[in-house]
């Protein structure tokens, strides 16, 4: 599973990301910042949303690979 994420610094559509390796974060590529998504920062401090993985994976544009 791979997600495609708006950089909150520019607003660049970052694609195919491995969010979950990342645990949410990813660099830029047109700006170079670092951020994290606060999707995954929530699930960080909750680890008891597993059985609500199918609504919080439509929270991202998700795309199957
Ligand atoms: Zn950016």
């Amino acid at each position: 599973m791979t997600y495609d994420v708006a950089c909150p610094v520019c607003g660049r559509i970052n694609r195919s990301l491995y969010l979950e390796e990342t645990e949410g974060w990813m660099e830029c590529e047109c700006c170079g910042n670092s951020s994290q998504d606060r999707n995954f920062r929530k699930r960080a401090k909750i680890p008891v949303f597993r059985k609500d993985q199918k609504k919080r994976t439509g929270m991202y544009l998700a795309v199957e690979t």
